[in-house]
């Protein structure tokens, strides 16, 4: 069994992004700039939304951080969104999910311009996607191909099995695997999937997004299966100063002996999410999905 290092792929990628950026500076271009914006107080979204700046100023991307109240308006927000649309100092640009409940996700999801989209949740990229033309793909999923790329995975003519279908990640990684290049013969599961054991017991891959702890047992998983693990979750563990610890939705211990390659949780997936923002951060400052 050998681990798929998500942490070392990203500090890969995090070094050829700043030799890029080095590369445009030098040109006399300005640096790629990624605008997140964060409404409301969610300590994971503070946190998600920190690791993004952070990133940014590791690979020397520009960042700016709105941060504005939970009572701010709907209006007021798809104001801030029409300004990053049109401000051609921004290359692309984040709302951080969740939104307070009085706010519609979906208006504006789809209020962001396409070309700005960086995390690839618009329509436009997802229908772009779909049809295998280039589009900004949602960090996660591209994460974990760059993953299967690098440690040069075979992936064509494997079946994979993804569990959980969300937009952001179940669905569109189905999509993306299944499409020529990738060529694998997937099958999409969910919580109305019956036999799924079985199901997964099948899958010379296993990506696993569906946030219980620890879900995919040992006994469900072939002999050499290569497994993602997207899960993050909390647990609690009392031996920690903290008092929880973080398990993917894959119980490591029991499957980890059976596989050719596992993520680890944390250190997998999760790692390479932010990274994969930032590379759709340079695409659209060099103007790659849309010239
Ligand atoms: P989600 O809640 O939007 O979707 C979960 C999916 O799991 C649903 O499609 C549902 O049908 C399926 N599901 C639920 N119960 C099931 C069951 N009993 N059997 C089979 N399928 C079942 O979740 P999400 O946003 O896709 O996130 C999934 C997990 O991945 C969470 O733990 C989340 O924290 C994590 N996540 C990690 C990253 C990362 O960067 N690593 C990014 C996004 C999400």
């Amino acid at each position: 069994m050998q681990l798929l290092d998500g942490k070392q792929v990203s500090e890969t990628i995090k070094a050829e992004l700043a030799v890029e950026v080095s590369r445009l500076t030098a040109e006399g271009k300005r640096a790629p700039h990624l605008v997140a914006v964060l409404v409301g107080d969610n300590p994971a979204s503070e946190v998600y939304v920190n690791n993004k700046i952070q990133s940014c100023h590791q690979v020397g991307f520009r960042s700016t951080l709105i941060k504005r109240d939970a009572a701010i308006s709907q209006a007021e927000l798809l104001d801030i969104v029409q300004q990053l649309n049109h401000d051609p100092e921004v290359d692309g640009f984040i709302v951080q999910l969740p939104l307070p409940k009085h706010i519609n996700e979906e208006k504006i999801t789809l209020a962001i311009d396409p070309k700005k989209d960086v995390d690839g949740f618009h329509p436009v990229n997802f229908g772009r996607m779909a049809q295998g033309m280039p589009a900004f793909l949602p960090a996660t999923p591209f994460g974990i191909l760059e993953i299967l790329r690098r440690y040069h995975i075979p992936t064509a003519g494997k079946h994979c099995v993804v569990v959980g279908r969300s937009n952001i990640v179940g669905t569109p990684m189905s999509i993306l695997l299944s499409r020529k290049g990738w060529d694998c013969t997937v099958t999409l599961t969910h919580s109305r999937t019956q036999q799924l054991a079985e199901e997964v017991r099948r899958a010379d891959i296993v990506v696993a997004a569906i946030g219980i702890p620890e879900f995919i047992k040992g006994d469900w998983v072939k002999e050499g299966a290569v497994v993602i693990d997207v899960g993050i979750n909390r647990i609690v563990d009392s031996s920690r100063k903290s008092g929880f610890r973080l398990v993917g939705d894959v119980d490591f211990t029991a499957v980890a002996p059976k596989c050719s390659y596992i993520t680890p949780v944390p250190g997998g997936v999760g790692a390479m999410t932010v990274t994969a923002l930032m590379m759709n951060t340079l695409k659209a400052a060099v103007k790659e999905i849309y010239p």
